[in-house]
């Protein structure tokens, strides 16, 4: 699976690329995330990236662009992956494209997770909260002020990839205000209709079942009809117990799969009785 999670910054990427990697096995490629260990290790990409990213603006195309072709020459690349963070303007697109194009890799589709604006400072909110409860490091640029810089740049850079990548039929939507797992099923049916993963496995007894239906022969459906006709002839004849009482027998003859009766036997034999239990009904009223 080649999959790229485009979204504004805390629309749910990190989340949902997580939850990817552990049911696939597919490696997550997080350009922020690598630009993170680049400052934290203080190499020559992390020393220019560091200010940039501080400020809440976009590291320069070709330094992702390199960061990301090293990275699909990997050899646990070989499974797939999803790209969370790039591409992240149109140059880096095309980079990407060409890439691509050049290691004989397709992409197989590009999900944008959607999502209010309004939701996005609380979200982000909450993501430092829970990471400050577990002790981690906060990020830098997850203050209100960066994020309102972020938005405004995800709105001239990024979003003109939604209109890039629907041009070349990739791109399917999904609403990111749903909940965490609703959204999870989404992309996991997206997933399954581009032929990326195979379709889940039917549960044993529900197969069973299934089976046996379309296996069910022609005089044992016509049974199930002329049963069902002898009920509808029950009702009818209520007043009429005697005759109701026929129907059935006549009735279950005609229905009874053991008795080897065709189709076309059982359902004529249901029709009789029905007939029969309507006329007798009719007699009794006009006696009466
Ligand atoms: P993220 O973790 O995806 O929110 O990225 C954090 C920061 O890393 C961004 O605000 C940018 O400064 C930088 N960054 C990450 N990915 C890219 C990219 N594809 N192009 C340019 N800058 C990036």
């Amino acid at each position: 699976m080649r999959l790229i999670l485009l979204g504004p910054p805390g629309a749910g990427k990190g989340t949902q690329a997580q939850r990817l990697v552990q049911k696939y096995g597919i490696v997550q490629l997080s350009t922020g995330e690598m630009l993170r260990a680049a400052v934290a290790a203080q190499t020559p990409v992390g020393l220019q990236a560091k200010d940039i990213m501080a400020s809440g603006s976009l590291v320069p195309d070709e330094i992702v662009i390199g960061i990301i072709s090293d990275r699909l020459d990997q050899p646990d690349m070989k499974n797939g992956f999803i790209l969370d963070g790039f591409p992240r303007t149109v140059p880096q697109a095309a980079a990407l494209d060409d890439l691509l194009k050049k290691k004989h890799i397709k992409l197989d589709a590009v999900i944008e997770l959607r999502v209010n604006e309004s939701a996005l400072l609380n979200r982000v909110e909450t993501r430092v909260a829970e990471m400050q409860a577990r002790g981690e490091e906060v990020r830098i640029d997850d203050t209100p002020e960066v994020l309102s810089k972020r938005l405004a740049s995800y709105r001239s850079m990024t979003e003109p990839l939604i209109h890039y990548y629907s041009e070349r039929r990739k791109l399917a939507t999904v609403d990111g205000m749903m909940t965490i797992e609703q959204v999870t099923r989404e992309i996991n049916r997206i997933l399954t209709a581009v032929g990326a993963v195979e379709p889940k496995a039917v549960p044993a007894r529900k197969a069973r079942g299934a089976a046996r239906k379309t296996a069910m022969p022609a005089g044992k459906k016509a049974a199930k009809t002329a049963k069902k006709a002898v009920k509808q002839a029950r009702k009818a004849a209520k007043p009429a117990s005697k005759a109701a009482k026929k129907v059935g027998k006549a009735g279950r003859r005609a229905a009874s799969p053991v008795r080897g009766r065709g189709a076309g036997k059982a359902k004529k034999a249901a029709k009789k009785a029905v007939r029969k239990a309507a006329e007798k009904v009719t007699k009794k009223r006009a006696k009466r």
